[in-house]
C-alpha cells in the first residue's frame, strides 16, 4: 500500500528508541516508522545481557552515576548521565507496565553484575533475550496505537531540508521505488554503524544510515573516534562474531590466554569485570591477531562455574554455541573483540534536539554524551528508552505546521548486478581498512592509510550515484563512507588515548588539551573543533527552535 505523502513525524528506525519515542508522539499526530527490515531487526533485538537500571531509590541511582561518569574515562556529561540514570527507573517502569517481562524469581526482578558496574543492577529477560523482549513489547505496545504506521523493508535514503530545515524524508522500497514524506519534524533512531568493521556484533542493518544522512544535511557530530569494541565476541574462522554476553563474566567466567593463565590481573585490579576498553586492549595485547582470518589464543572460561545452571541461564548463547559443537560448561570458548557501540554520533543536547531545525535524534545514533568516551554495559538500552521519550517530548513541545508536501523524489535507475558487486567489493575493501587501520589501536600512519581507503570507496560509490543511480546497498556504502570518514578525522585529531580510543603514537590520556568533546560540521569551522561542555552552555547550544 503506498505511503501517504505527509504525516505529522517521521521516526528513522524502529529499535529502543524510534518505538518509544512512537509510543509517545502517536498520541498527539500520525506517526511513520520507517525502518530497513522487519521491525525485530535492529541492535535492540540482539540485545543479550540487558538493561542497567536504579530501582532501589537516591542511594542506587547515585551509584549507578558514579559508574557511568567512571567508565567514560572523563568525558561523561555530567548532566545527561545524571537525566539517564535518574529517568531510568521511570521508563523500565513503564515498560513493565506496557507488557515488558523481565525475568523474576519469587516475584522479585532478578539483577545481574556486568563489567564496572558497582553491584547488581542488571535487569534480564528470557535470560539472555533482553533485546528481544523489549523490542516485543515496544513493538506491541506501538502498534496498539491506530495513528502509527510502519513502512518496514523501507530504507530512508535522503533528509528533504528547506529553507534550513528539515522537513521530511526521501524513501527507497524494496522494490528500488522512491517516494518522498513530509513530516512537521523527523527523528533519527537508526542505531549504530557496527558493520563499518569487518568485524562486528552488530545486524547488517548497522550501517550509520541517520548519522551519515544527518551529517550530509548539515547536523553536527560529536566524539565520533569513539567506537566500542566488545571484548568478547565469538572466534570461529567463517562464524559471525557472536556476541558472548558480559553477563558470562559477571557470572564469574574467566579470561584465559592459549598458555592457560588468567592474565586480566596484568591489566587492572577489576580483572574480568575491568572496563571494556581495558579488556579489549588486553584481549589484543594477549596475542590474539588484529586482521579478520588469524587464529584465536583468547578464551572464555566458564568450567568452574558450579553454582548455577548455565544453559538456562544463557539460552540462546547456549544454544547457539552447541550448532558449533561448544558447551559453556564444558569448554574454551575462543574470543575476540569486535566493534559493538559508538559512542558519538549526531549531536544532540538533553531533548534530543540536533543542531539542524526539524531534526531529532536518540539512542546510539545520537551523541548526548552520556557515555563518554566509554559506555558502561547494559547503559544503551536504557539511553534508548529514557532519550527517545524525551527526543518525543521535544518534537512535541516544538510543534510546527505541516508544509506541503509536492515535491516528489526522484526514482533513481537501479544499479546492473556489476554494479551491485562492485558497491560490495568496495563496502568490503572499506571494512577490511577500517578493521585493521582504525580498529582497537591506532596511530597516525595507520590511521592515514585508513584514510586512503576510505576516499577510494567514496570516490566509487560517489561515482555511482552521481550517475542518478541507487539502491538500498549504494545508501548504504555511502553512509559508510560518510561515517568512516568521521571516525577516520576525529581519531587522528585526538592526539591522545581515552577510553575507546587507543592512539599507539599517543599512549596516555592528556586532560589539559582533550578533556573535550570533538565536534564535525560546525559550519564556519573546518574539521574537528574540541570544545568542553558544561550545563548551562550545552543546553542553549543545539539550537532546533524554528
Ligand atoms: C549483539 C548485541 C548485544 C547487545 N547487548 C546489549 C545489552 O545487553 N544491553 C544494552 O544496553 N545494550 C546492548 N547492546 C547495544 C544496544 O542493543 C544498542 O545500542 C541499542 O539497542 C540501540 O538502539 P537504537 O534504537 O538506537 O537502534 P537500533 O536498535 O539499532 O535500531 C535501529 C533501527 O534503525 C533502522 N534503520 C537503520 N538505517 C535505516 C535507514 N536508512 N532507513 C530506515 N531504517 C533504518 C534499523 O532497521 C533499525 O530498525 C547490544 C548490541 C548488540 C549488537
Amino acid at each position: 500500500m503506498a505511503l501517504a505523502a505527509q504525516f505529522d513525524y517521521v521516526v528513522m528506525g524502529a529499535g529502543v528508541a524510534g518505538l518509544r519515542a512512537a509510543v509517545t508522539l502517536a498520541s498527539h499526530g500520525d506517526v511513520l516508522v520507517v525502518t530497513k527490515e522487519s521491525v525485530r531487526e535492529s541492535n535492540t533485538h540482539y540485545a543479550q545481557g540487558g538493561i542497567a537500571v536504579a530501582m532501589e531509590g537516591e542511594a542506587d541511582v547515585a551509584l549507578h552515576l558514579d559508574d557511568t561518569i567512571a567508565a567514560g574515562d572523563g568525558l561523561v556529561y555530567g548532566p545527561a548521565a545524571q537525566v539517564l540514570v535518574a529517568e531510568g527507573p521511570s521508563r523500565v517502569a513503564e515498560l513493565i507496565e506496557g507488557g515488558a517481562r523481565f525475568d523474576r524469581e519469587g516475584g522479585h526482578l532478578l539483577r545481574t553484575r556486568e563489567a564496572a558496574h558497582s553491584r547488581p543492577r542488571i535487569l534480564h529477560a528470557n535470560g539472555d533475550a533482553t533485546g528481544a523482549e523489549i523490542s516485543r513489547s515496544l513493538a506491541a505496545m506501538a502498534r496498539a496505537h491506530g495513528s502509527i504506521r510502519f513502512a518496514e523493508w523501507t530504507t530512508v535514503t535522503g533528509l528533504v531540508v528547506e529553507d534550513g530545515c528539515v522537513v521530511g524524508v526521501d524513501l527507497l522500497d524494496r522494490d528500488n521505488l522512491a517516494s518522498r514524506v513530509h513530516a512537521r519534524s523527523v527523528l533519527i533512531a537508526a542505531g549504530g554503524a557496527g558493520q563499518v568493521y569487518s568485524d562486528t556484533t552488530n545486524p547488517t542493518v548497522a550501517t550509520g544510515d541517520g548519522i551519515a544522512l544527518a551529517f550530509h544535511a548539515g547536523a553536527e557530530l560529536a566524539d565520533m573516534e569513539f567506537y566500542q569494541f566488545h571484548p568478547t565476541a565469538l572466534s570461529l574462522p567463517g562464524v559471525p562474531r557472536f556476541l558472548l554476553s558480559e553477563a558470562l563474566r559477571g557470572e564469574g567466567a574467566y579470561l584465559r590466554n592459549d598458555r592457560g593463565e588468567r592474565f586480566m590481573e596484568r591489566y587492572h585490579a577489576s580483572l574480568e569485570l575491568a572496563p571494556r576498553d581495558v579488556v579489549a586492549r588486553a584481549i589484543a595485547r594477549e596475542g590474539m591477531g588484529l586482521s579478520p582470518g588469524e587464529t584465536h589464543a583468547v578464551y572464555l572460561d566458564l568450567r568452574h562455574i558450579t553454582g548455577i545452571d548455565l544453559h538456562q541461564r544463557f539460552p540462546g548463547i547456549t544454544a547457539f554455541l552447541a550448532q558449533h559443537g561448544l558447551d559453556l560448561h564444558r569448554d574454551l570458548i575462543p574470543v575476540r573483540p569486535a566493534a559493538h557501540y559508538l559512542m558519538g554520533g549526531v549531536r544532540t543536547d538533553l531533548g534530543g534536539r540536533t543542531t539542524l531545525p526539524g531534526l531529532y535524534a536518540a539512542g546510539e545514533a545520537a551523541c548526548t554524551g552520556v557515555h563518554g568516551a566509554n559506555r558502561l554495559a547494559s547503559n544503551s538500552l536504557l539511553e534508548g528508552l529514557v532519550f527517545g521519550a524525551r527526543a518525543a517530548r521535544s518534537m512535541l513541545e516544538e510543534w510546527v505546521p505541516l508544509r506541503n508536501g509536492d515535491a516528489a523524489a526522484v526514482p533513481p535507475v537501479a544499479l546492473s548486478p556489476a554494479d551491485e558487486e562492485e558497491v560490495e567489493t568496495l563496502i568490503a575493501h572499506l571494512q577490511r581498512s577500517m578493521w585493521n587501520f582504525a580498529g582497537l589501536l591506532r596511530d597516525e600512519p595507520t590511521l592515514c592509510q585508513g584514510v586512503a581507503a576510505q576516499k577510494h570507496c567514496a570516490s566509487g560509490a560517489g561515482e555511482l550515484a552521481g550517475q542518478r543511480k541507487g539502491s538500498r546497498r549504494l545508501s548504504e556504502a555511502l553512509a559508510l563512507c560518510r561515517v568512516s570518514g568521521a571516525i577516520l578525522e576525529s581519531a587522528l585529531a585526538r592526539t591522545e588515548s581515552r577510553g575507546a580510543h587507543f592512539r599507539n603514537d599517543y599512549p596516555h590520556r592528556d586532560d589539559a588539551s582533550f578533556k573535550k568533546h570533538s565536534i564535525l560540521g560546525r559550519q564556519g569551522e573546518a574539521g574537528v573543533v574540541f570544545e568542553e561542555w558544561s550545563a548551562g552552555d550545552r543546553e542553549s547550544q543545539p539550537a532546533n527552535g524554528r
